[in-house]
């Protein structure tokens, strides 16, 4: 279940599908028994791969999957899954055809999108079935929540397309509650300019991770869009969400490639943005950012070896890292260590990785690139 040998790799991702499956099933045990779930899987399942993913979200019994775009769509299907599929950003024109032959979900959220996917839906000879989907205060997909008659009508004026749901998306649900509370408000005021609007014939969602902290009585909503969260990440630091006990999916690894002693005074890595204070002793791991270390962790991130949080000196590099293991005794070439992750009694998280880089959980798991084999355990095994 992986490419090449993991005791020889130089960088490699480990996942947990065990765990993932586990995730899922206390997500859905803390929701609502009629909420369905919508596995969000874009960007290669957030970086932790799509076939895998996929394969195991089936069998923890996900109700439908939310992928970026057409190419992933096709992904998916390549996986052998024949689940439904939702589409969340827009098609360009091109693209209509190939969605409504394929059978899978579109988002819309003008009337040149209805109109040209009724269009594909006729040509295809089958009706595309499609979500509304409501601009609520993202300011980005999704038709005015002031606007949503005139499209509402139109879509169940056209013959070709097959109204499946009505959505929308969250702004800030990790940082604002109170504008994620007015965004709400303002769905279920647009369903109510919605002549006709059975919630019940419809799956009605709002809620992607962060929202879930605030979905509470659940009102009108029968689905939520789970992403971050099933890959055992929180949305923020101190999240309500920890409640649910899920657990990270993804360890990121290294190996030390080479160990050596450094004076006082010697400077580390590109730009000389280090110098030692003492005499040293630095182990070359063998990841940079050409695999997904961010070079915004250059003097910053801390990495395990032996157990033990040793800082990055200098800038990362494309190839390698240079971290201060002088305190560590015993530290020889090959030892594992790990960006991200557990080892001995020492943890890194995710989170706390994201912000020595700067950046959100999100973009550090979109950052590991294809160099690095992704290692998959807790198989079902068949
Ligand atoms: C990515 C995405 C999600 C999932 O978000 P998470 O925060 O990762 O759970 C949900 N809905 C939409 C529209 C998205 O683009």
């Amino acid at each position: 279940m992986s490419d090449g040998n993991r005791a020889s790799a130089r960088c490699w991702a480990d996942i947990d599908l065990a765990a993932l499956e586990r995730n899922v099933r206390l997500i859905r045990a803390s929701l609502p028994a009629h909420i369905s779930y919508v596995a969000v899987v874009k960007a290669d399942a957030y970086g932790h791969g799509l076939p895998q993913i996929a394969g195991r979200l089936v069998h923890a019994g996900v109700d439908l999957f939310a992928v970026a775009n057409l190419a992933e769509a096709m992904a998916l299907r390549e996986t052998g899954t024949d689940w439904p599929v939702l589409l969340l950003s827009p098609l360009l024109p091109g693209e209509d055809r190939r969605a409504a032959e394929r059978g899978f979900a579109a988002t819309v959220s003008s009337a040149g999108e209805a109109d040209r996917l009724n269009a594909a839906g006729q040509a295809a000879g089958q009706p595309v079935t499609v979500h509304l989907k409501i601009d609520t205060g993202m300011g980005r997909l999704g038709v005015w929540h002031e606007e949503v008659t005139a499209l509402w009508e139109r879509i169940g004026r056209l013959p070709h397309l097959r109204l499946a749901g009505v959505f929308t998306h969250f702004a800030s649900p990790d940082e604002d509650a109170a504008f994620t509370t007015e965004q709400r408000q303002r769905f279920l005021a647009a369903l109510a300019r919605c002549p006709g609007l059975d919630p019940a014939a419809l799956l009605i969602h709002a809620d992607n991770s962060a929202g879930l902290e605030t979905i509470e009585g659940a009102g009108p909503f029968n689905a939520v869009r789970v992403g971050l969260l099933q890959f055992g990440i929180l949305p923020r630091a101190g999240s309500l969400l920890a409640s649910v006990r899920t657990e990270p999916v993804l360890s990121f690894h290294a190996r030390v490639g080479l160990v050596k002693r450094l004076p006082a005074g010697a400077s580390v890595s590109y730009g000389r943005t280090h110098t030692l204070r003492r005499d040293s002793t630095v182990a070359i791991l063998t990841a940079g950012y050409g695999d997904g270390v961010p070079r915004a962790v250059s003097n910053r991130a801390q990495v395990l070896v032996r157990g033990q949080r040793c800082p990055v000196l200098g800038r990362v590099t494309m190839d390698q890292t240079v971290v201060d293991v002088t305190d560590v005794p015993g530290v020889e070439v090959n030892d594992e260590a790990v960006l991200v992750g557990r080892q001995g009694g020492g943890a890194i998280s995710l989170a706390e990785f994201s912000q020595w880089a700067g950046t959100i959980p999100w973009e550090t798991l979109c950052a590991i690139t294809k160099r690095v084999p992704r290692f998959y355990h807790g198989g079902l095994g068949f």
